[in-house]
Formats: C-alpha cells, structure tokens, sequence
C-alpha cells in the first residue's frame, strides 16, 4: 500500500460497530474475564486500546517492528536515553533540539551517561568521537535550526562497527519524506507535537524500533517510567496524521517558494535550507530522503533588524515550535536554543541575527508578501 494510504487509513476502526474512526478508550483499568486471563488490556500505562492503534500505526508509516507513544517529544528522547547505564557513552550532533541538549547535559549527566558532541555533517567527526563505551549515535538531518545534512548510511555503519544503536530525531521530515529505519538506524524518535500532529495543538512524541528485541527494550522503560500518551491525544494524533501527506507536500512546496525568494532579497545574508542550490548538504540529502521538508532559517544584517523581523510580521506569528499549519518565526538563540552555551552557540552559527521559519500551509504569496513588508526597510537602508 502507498504511503498516502496507509496514512489515511491509521485509525480506521475494524470494530463490529462499523464506526469508521476509532473509539477514545478513556478508561484507567480493564475488567479481567477470570484469575490470571486478560483481554489484552490490564491498565492504560501498560497498553491502552486507543494508543495501541496509534503505536501500530506509526510503526507501519516508519516500517520499523513496533512503536511506543509518549506525552511529549522529551518524554520520547528520555526513555530512549535510559536505554542505556552508566559508565555509557552517546554521540550527538551539536545542533541537536535545545531540549536534547539540556536533558543531556544536565540530567543525564548527573546519571554517569557521558555525551560527545560531534558536527554531524561531518562523517570523519563522528567517527573520531567513538569510543569503547559508545552506545549510540543519535543524528537530527536536517538539524534545527542550521539544516545541517547528516549521512544516514554512514552514521549506521558507524554505529555496526562500534556495537551501537543509530538513532535518528525524524521530527522535521517525517516518514512521509525520510525512513531512516529502511536505511538501517535501530531507532526513530519523533516530537509527534511538530508534523504529525500538525496543528499546534498537541504535545507529543513517539519512538519506532527496527527490531523486536530493542523494540521490547523500549516498551519496558515506557511501562515502568510512565510518560505515554493519554487516549485523548492518542486520538487527537492519529486524527491529525490522516493528513500528513497533503500537508507535507505544502510544506515542502511553500518553503521552497518562500527560501528562493528570500535567497533572492537584499536584506537576507544567508537561507539555509536544503532544497536550495548551493546547500552543502543537499546531495545526500536527496540521497535518503524524498523532500525538504517546511522548515528553514535565515540571518539578516544584526541583532536589531533580526528583532525588527519579529516585530513587523502579521500574519507569520512570533512564536516557539514549529511543523503546524501556520507559519511561525522565532530567533533561536534567545528561544529554543538558550540551553546552548553560548560559545557553542556563536560556533554553530546560532547567533542574534539568524531567524528560524516554520513554512506553514497558507498561499506561498501571503507568506512572502507578510516577509516582504516586514523586510522592506532593511533593504532600503
Ligand atoms: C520539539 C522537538 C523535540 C521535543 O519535543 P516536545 O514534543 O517539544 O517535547 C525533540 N526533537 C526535535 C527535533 C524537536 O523539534
């Protein structure tokens, strides 16, 4: 079945009622038919009908064995962590999600898990950074918010060659434009807040394993710590994703129209994004995944004209997060990336001056007609 169906087809109910979309199990607890049977159903932290159709569902968009839904993306990222002990050692790509950063940085390292951040665009980097108690090499491509193209396959052969997971934050592309499970990583995580769920409304996150076995591994620290999805949101979720597809083509379509434009405007210095010519990134980019995706950031003359971009745009909104309907801008250095040292920062290129847009879903013209007055003083001085 093709991707656009299997989609659509997420929570379509197979139940004797004939009710198209699935029921919200709002239940805590499952009545046991005798002393030691079960219908399947014991508790809602355990397994909880709703969110087993959702968990089946983005196992099958992601083609891994199983897959595991969470409160938030957070949640996702920490039961991933706490696959591993202490005394063990993870590589990340220094422009990682801030919230990555810091669970890392400052919660998990108070557990004994130690972090190396490499440059994961740069393949020689992290392989340089592996060492015998390596566990995994954890990638976002493209990263937030530099679009930073990391090579998947190489990242997995890495990973083979030091016994460690490879685990890719799929949360910009999605699996309609990027599978990293069919490109050999063990894990895909996701903030299920962004793309999937779309519409700015939900806080969630998911996990897929390749394999059973690790798929098992997840499972069991999802249980025992407790951070899944509630069956309302479970819902909410997988009534979002039957529109993925159509709202991934948008996306990719309008932030292609909107970084060509900006690419072209005298008071932008630089776009980042990976559909445009000249992206470093962009070959192995289209090597392992389908489309660009909505996301893209760029920077302006200085700090003043980056806060005047914020000031002056109307119908793009001033806010965090990204992935939903409507286009948002933010500043990441003072926003999402703040956890980041700023040393780190201003070496990553994370600087005062750079915008980060999430390419909503309205007409290509609004968004850069709303860009252009926002811009329009910029360029005249
Ligand atoms: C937002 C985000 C997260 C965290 O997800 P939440 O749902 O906000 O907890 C993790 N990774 C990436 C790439 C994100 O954009």
């Amino acid at each position: 079945m093709k991707f656009e169906s299997k989609t659509v087809h997420i929570g379509v109910c197979t139940d004797d009622t004939g009710a198209i979309s699935t029921p919200i199990y709002q239940s805590a607890t499952f009545r046991h038919p005798a002393l030691g049977q079960s219908t399947g159903y014991d508790y809602t932290r355990s397994q909880n009908p709703t969110r087993k159709v959702l968990e089946e569902g983005i196992a099958r968009l992601e083609e891994g064995a199983a897959g595991y839904a969470f409160s938030s993306g957070m949640a996702a990222v920490t039961a991933v962590l706490m696959l591993y002990a202490a005394g063990d050692h993870v590589i990340v790509v220094e422009d990682c999600y801030g919230g990555t950063y810091r669970v890392l940085d400052q919660v998990f390292a108070r557990f004994g898990l130690s972090v190396t951040f490499v440059d994961g665009s740069n393949t020689r980097e992290v392989a340089q950074a592996v060492q015998h108690n390596t566990r995994a090499i954890i990638v976002e491509t493209p990263t937030n918010p530099l679009m930073k193209i990391a090579d998947i396959r190489a990242m997995v052969e890495l990973a083979k060659a030091a016994d460690a997971h490879c685990i890719v934050d799929n949360t910009f592309l999605t699996p309609y434009f990027q599978r990293p499970l069919t490109l050999g990583a063990d894990l895909v995580i996701h903030s299920g807040t962004k793309y999937l769920a779309g519409h700015n409304d939900l806080v969630c996150g998911l996990v897929v394993a390749r394999e059973a076995e690790l798929a098992e591994q997840v499972k069991y620290i999802q249980n025992s710590t407790g951070a899944i999805l509630s069956p309302n949101d479970s819902w909410l979720l997988m009534r979002s994703m039957k529109t993925l597809a159509l709202r991934m083509e948008k996306h990719n379509a309008n932030a292609l129209a909107v970084a060509e434009w900006l690419a072209g405007h005298p008071a932008v210095k630089a776009v980042y994004y990976p559909g445009l010519t000249g992206h470093p990134g962009k070959c192995i980019h289209e090597s392992q995944a389908t489309g660009y995706g909505g996301m893209l950031s760029f920077t302006v003359a200085g700090a003043r004209e980056a806060a005047a971009v914020l000031e002056k745009v109307k119908l793009v909104r001033f806010a965090e997060s990204l992935g939903g309907v409507e286009t948002l801008i933010t500043l990441p250095a003072v926003q999402t990336h703040a956890d980041v040292p700023p040393a780190v920062r201003e070496r990553l290129g994370i600087t005062d001056r750079l915008l980060r847009l999430s390419v909503g879903i309205e007409a290509a013209e609004d968004i850069i007609a709303d860009l252009a007055q926002a811009l329009e003083w910029q360029a005249a001085e």
